[in-house]
């Protein structure tokens, strides 16, 4: 038997499987583990003597207390997470704050084509209230076919069509990777087709060009992998294609360029920032040099995306096998980890954070110097004193291993 002692001396018997640890259990029962000390009865000694590890695995044999060290309510606190609703495909949690402190689940049974129409009205929003688009603008789109930029592509069209603005959407898939002719090009392409968006493919040779360098930017990452900097392929990946959507954006004479991130990808980002201190950008809008990213799926969360897509196309993007390089490095795996148990235990903070980063921000539009090789915009980062090197890091990742040609 497992029990909770709660500080007014409550017993709370906790629910157990077999071959639970006591951690294992704690978690199940939604109870912080560094909230408790646990004991164990029939040991001889003082009750230090009687503490047990995270790590034991129960025996149904003993009885166990939980004793809670920590001074908040956690009874009141577990009562927020009590639901056994089930009527609806989608139920959307927002955690309510008060201005006198009161703390209220609030929960919306959603279908799915309630769920969908719920998105859109998020993105007109985020698109609203961060000036996100104008009347005339000029926005490219960086369309991979996966589910974040397929669907974020839906959802401005919908808003162009919504209403009625003149709005240009230029679609780019950049084909750093994968074979031009795959399944999630080709999905890319007729995308864009339905939804009146001009699409172009930029090939490999962009990058090579943009970056100056000596072979396929798909081969320089799978060389990457075998070498100590394998956790950079990630980031040199992601930075070439953000380059590569600028150099086009300057082709179609567009200042503006979409991404599809969403609420785990820029919470993960945030966490990333705040532990680092590495200075990231505002969220939804930030200017890049003379480029302005816009986020209008900021406040969107990836499950809420996945559903939008689901009834806009009729089915579940495919699963992809991701990259070598997806999984490396194991932080940014924790972060996200750590954003989706976030947004679990405070549906909504993305408000909060996002609001408050975008508030203490400092005006970061001086601080840009363009990296000599690729023309990239490079954020001075109050946290590194290096002398400027005069590339960005990528480029002298690139030309140490000695892929860019001078
Ligand atoms: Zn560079």
């Amino acid at each position: 038997m497992f029990s909770l002692l709660d500080r007014r001396g409550g017993l709370h018997t906790l629910i157990t499987q077999p071959g639970d640890t006591l951690a294992a259990a704690l978690l199940r029962n939604a109870i912080p583990p560094t909230s408790v000390v646990v004991l164990q009865d029939g040991v001889a000694g003082s009750e230090a003597d009687q503490i047990v590890p995270d790590g034991h695995v129960i025996d149904p044999a003993i009885n166990y207390t939980a004793r809670l060290i920590e001074g908040y309510d956690i009874v009141g606190m577990l009562k927020l997470y009590e639901s056994r609703d089930s009527s609806a495909t989608y139920v959307r949690r927002r955690l309510g704050l008060s201005p006198n402190g009161h703390l209220r689940m609030e929960r919306t049974p959603l279908d799915l084509a309630a769920a969908a129409e719920h998105v859109e009205s998020v993105v007109r929003d985020t698109i609203a209230e961060g000036s996100l688009l104008g009347k005339g603008d000029r926005v490219v789109l960086g369309l991979s076919g996966g589910v974040d930029s397929g669907s974020l592509l839906m959802l401005l069209a919908a808003y162009r069509d919504a209403f009625g603005i003149d709005l240009t959407i230029d679609a780019a898939t950049f084909q750093d990777f994968d074979s031009k002719w795959s399944e999630t090009f080709d999905f890319a392409r007729r995308l864009a087709e339905r939804h009146g968006v001009e699409h172009r493919v930029l090939e490999p040779g962009y990058a090579e060009e943009v970056f100056h360098l000596n072979r396929p930017i798909a081969q320089i990452l799978m060389h990457l992998m075998e070498t100590d900097d394998a956790h950079f392929a990630m980031y040199v990946d992601h930075h070439s294609t953000r380059r590569v959507l600028e150099v086009y954006a300057d082709e179609r004479g567009a200042r503006k360029i979409a991404l599809g991130l969403h609420t785990t990808d820029l919470l993960a980002g945030l966490l990333n920032s705040y532990t680092s201190g590495f200075d990231i950008g505002t969220i939804p809008m930030r200017s890049v040099g003379p480029y302005s990213y816009i986020l209008p799926l900021a406040f969107t969360p990836k499950r809420e995306l996945h559903l939008y897509y689901a009834h806009r196309t009729g089915h579940f993007p495919k699963q992809t096998v991701p990259n070598q390089w997806e999984f490396n490095p194991g932080d940014r795996n924790f972060f996200y980890y750590l954003a989706d148990h976030l947004q679990w235990h405070w549906p909504g903070i993305e408000t909060w954070m996002f609001t408050a980063h975008a508030h203490n921000a400092p005006k970061r539009t001086e601080r840009y110097r363009a990296c000599e090789n690729c023309g990239g915009s490079v954020v001075q980062q109050p946290i590194l004193t290096d002398e400027w090197s005069g590339v960005c890091d990528v480029c002298a990742l690139l030309d140490k291993h000695g892929w860019v040609d001078r």
